[in-house]
């Protein structure tokens, strides 16, 4: 597809952030291009149209930018996954681990149905974690997770090998 050589050019790489060591994969540098922003959309929803996705969860930050306009356009609902203590209502928690220590990932009670076909939608796919921690809510709700899709994969990583088997879809290597 050439829309992916598009796509993968106009995301920039900005060395040593957060920290020394970091190729930090910067997708802001894509939303200036509506090109491949649309084209990216575009792709995800062509793969997910008339799958029966009635959910759309995105991980904050970057799958709040992704995930709305996917769920839009295939007439899903769309589902923050918040940082702790930025959700007003009931919520359930998930505890992952990051490189060094821990985060918490939040969902509100009462926004996923048990059964619903849903999709789990971030930038990038580092070591895995924040995915695995999104899919553990949404399977504690009863959720049906059917894949997680991101923009960018750092494949040497292996964070796909730690999804349990549940389906990773990216457009960039
Ligand atoms: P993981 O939990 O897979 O190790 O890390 C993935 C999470 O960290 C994602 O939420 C992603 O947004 C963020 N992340 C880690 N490295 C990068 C990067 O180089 N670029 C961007 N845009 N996000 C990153």
């Amino acid at each position: 597809d050439d829309r992916i050589a598009r796509i993968s050019s106009s995301i920039r790489v900005i060395p040593d952030f957060p920290k020394p060591g970091i190729m930090f994969q910067d997708i802001t540098t894509m939303l200036l291009d509506p090109v491949a922003f649309k084209d990216t959309i575009d792709l995800f929803v062509e793969r997910y149209k008339e799958k029966n996705i009635s959910v759309v969860a995105g991980v904050e930050a970057r799958g709040f930018i992704f995930g709305p306009p996917i769920a839009l356009a295939i007439g899903a609902k769309f589902v923050p996954m918040r940082k702790p203590n930025k959700l007003p209502g009931a919520v359930i928690s998930e505890e992952y681990s990051l490189e060094y220590g821990t985060d918490i990932m939040e969902m509100h009670v009462g926004a996923v149905q048990a059964g619903e076909r849903t999709l789990v939608i971030d930038d990038l796919i580092a070591t895995g974690g924040t995915l695995v921690a999104a899919i553990n809510l949404l399977e504690r709700v009863g959720a049906n997770v059917v894949e997680c899709a991101c923009v960018i994969e750092l494949p040497d990583l292996k964070g796909r090998d730690k999804l349990g088997g549940k389906p990773l879809f990216v457009l960039v290597n």
